[in-house]
């Protein structure tokens, strides 16, 4: 049986969700989610499960990269919560330890390669000269120096560290 880390949902609180201990259960989360009508995610049972401090089931769990973050059950929260963030911020220390679904991995490799997670294709090229843009957005895909400093930024910040650890552990 999983032990129970109390000081879990002080970490939690401590990066920046601080109303999390007030949470009535009521669900309206949940209720709320696009997500959760699709997929197994149920936003309640996550805060309910990091307050208990089962933190390796919440950290292990797929679910917790189901969240679109879309911010809706931050706006409908009755206590404030600010739920996506909590989400943010288990997901980061889940990362830490090396949870992380390939999808995420693959679409992180992606930005640290080309500066977009989802990189322009040869479809959307012609699809965009076809309606008279550019062929390419005036993003880091035009602008080298831009993507220079986007890598300069994984970089310092261990992003491009922790991407690339768990690349070589998978
Ligand atoms: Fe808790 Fe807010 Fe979700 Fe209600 S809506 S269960 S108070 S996090």
């Amino acid at each position: 049986m999983e032990k129970v880390d109390h000081a879990f949902v002080d970490e939690i609180v401590k990066a920046g969700a601080d109303r999390i201990r007030t949470c009535i259960q009521c669900g309206t989360c949940s209720s709320v989610c696009p997500s959760g009508r699709r997929t197994a995610f149920r936003t309640r049972e996550l805060i309910r499960k990091a307050l208990l401090g089962l933190k390796e089931e919440v950290l292990s769990s797929p679910n917790l990269w189901l969240c679109a973050t879309c911010h809706t059950c931050l706006e409908r929260c009755p206590r404030q919560i600010k739920v996506t963030d909590a989400i943010i911020i288990m997901r980061n220390m889940a990362a830490e330890k090396g949870f992380m679904l390939p999808e995420h991995r693959r679409a992180s490799m992606k930005l640290l390669e080309t500066g977009h997670a989802v990189p322009i294709n040869t479809a959307n090229r012609e699809k965009r000269v076809s309606l008279g843009l550019d062929e390419v957005p005036p993003t880091v895909h035009s602008h080298k120096d831009a993507l220079d400093d986007l890598k300069t930024i994984m970089e310092r910040t261990g992003f491009k560290d922790l991407i690339e650890k768990q690349e070589a552990e998978k």
